[in-house]
């Protein structure tokens, strides 16, 4: 018997958060208004933050604090090139140079020492990656960046229920969550940005929506002030309501969906194990709790015998999703291809990044598998591996 399509990833969505969208579907108001206000209460509680935008994704996200931080030509910014290609795409895309730093060989995530070589005089902004759920070492990363006076926005998409030092990620400074469906809560599309600034909360909120000055949902005008004025030209990266409710019930669950992703990973990290040539990521010694958005296994053609492409293909005839996170950017067609014209030569210190980029895979990791899902993609492992 052909046992049923295992996916990489299945939403943690339950019948209480769709009987929450049939609700604001029923209420007559379903684009941006209550539901927006009442995510942004609970993601600045929860993350111990100040301010919370809600935005139609965290690449949106990106191009506005860019954008509002008034990054542009003539500027650098220090980023993995080990993520997802969407910020260094909004980097670009606001005229500012993308200057990859290399991580570390096991988590994945870059690091003070690494960043700091890289700084020059036209470096305005640092944006490290908090990788598959686990925290970067926050402490010298903002050391470094009071030093030489330079801006630091986490990353920190796979990053809701991860804490440093006892502290929720999005305590400490700026951060960009994303709401995707892949990720740990989930809008279907959605990002948030959470700071302690609040001129860059108020800028970025300008920004989503037209460039107008009001953005608060108006009970008696049902909506925005029909008197609010353009103060600059924005954007439309607003998040309808119908989205922004699907997070709340998965806000309130938050633990014991962290606490079902830890206990699959951690079945998974000991059976993996076992298997020559497959090395799960590396789980960082600084004091931290992992919120295990991604399970990342690293495939060793030198030792098994299999690439990891190969692996990919075979899982996937084997009923099994898997994918990878990611592609190192400066390997993606257009940055081979422009980098050096249009910013100049690519730091070629990138290796441990260029070698994990060619490893990684993610395998099925979401809160309603079952222990036997984990044995299953395990023994699938195992056999292609042979
Ligand atoms: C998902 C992701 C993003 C982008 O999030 P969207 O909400 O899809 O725009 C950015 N960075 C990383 C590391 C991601 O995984």
């Amino acid at each position: 018997m052909t046992q049923p399509f295992l996916p990489l990833c299945r939403p943690a969505v339950d019948d209480k958060d769709i009987q929450s969208v049939v609700e604001v579907l029923k209420s007559g108001w379903i684009t941006t208004g209550p539901k927006n206000a009442q995510l942004e209460q609970q993601i600045t509680d929860y993350t111990k933050s100040d301010h919370a935008v809600a935005l139609s994704s965290a690449t949106a996200g990106m191009h506005l604090v860019l954008l509002a931080l008034g990054i542009g030509p003539g500027d650098e910014v220090i980023t993995p090139s080990l993520t997802w290609v969407s910020t260094i795409n909004m980097i670009t895309l606001v005229g500012a140079k993308p200057v990859f730093v290399d991580v570390d060989p096991e988590t994945l995530m870059t690091n003070a020492e690494l960043i700091e070589p890289l700084i020059t005089d036209k470096t305005k902004l640092i944006i490290p990656v908090h990788y598959a759920g686990g925290s970067l070492d926050l402490d010298p990363i903002y050391a470094l960046g009071e030093r030489y006076n330079i801006t630091i926005v986490e990353d920190a998409a796979h990053a809701l229920g991860t804490q440093y030092k006892g502290q929720p990620i999005g305590q400490r400074g700026t951060c960009l969550f994303s709401l995707h469906a892949i990720k740990n809560v989930t809008t279907a599309e959605g990002g948030i940005l959470t700071t302690h600034n609040a001129e860059l909360a108020e800028k970025v909120r300008r920004l989503k929506f037209h460039g107008l000055g009001v953005d608060a949902f108006d009970r008696e005008t049902q909506g925005r002030s029909p008197q609010a004025e353009v103060i600059e030209p924005g954007f439309k990266y607003n998040m309808p309501d119908i989205c922004a409710v699907l997070a709340l019930g998965q806000l309130e669950r938050i633990e014991s969906i962290t606490a079902k992703r830890t206990a699959l990973a951690m079945a998974y990290r000991n059976s993996l194990s076992q298997i020559a040539g497959i090395r799960p990521l590396g789980i960082a010694e600084h004091d931290h709790k992992h919120c295990w958005h991604l399970l990342i296994i690293r495939v060793d053609e030198n030792v098994c015998g299999k690439n990891r492409d190969d692996l990919i293909a075979e899982l996937k005839e084997k009923g099994i999703g898997a994918g990878i996170h990611f592609k190192a950017c400066h390997t993606q067609k257009y940055y081979r291809d422009n980098y050096a014209e249009k910013f100049g030569a690519i730091n070629p210190n990138l290796e441990n990044t260029e070698r994990n980029s060619s490893q990684i895979c993610s395998l099925p990791l979401f809160p309603d598998m079952t222990m036997e899902d984990v044995e299953r993609v395990v023994n699938a492992v195992s056999e292609i591996i042979g």
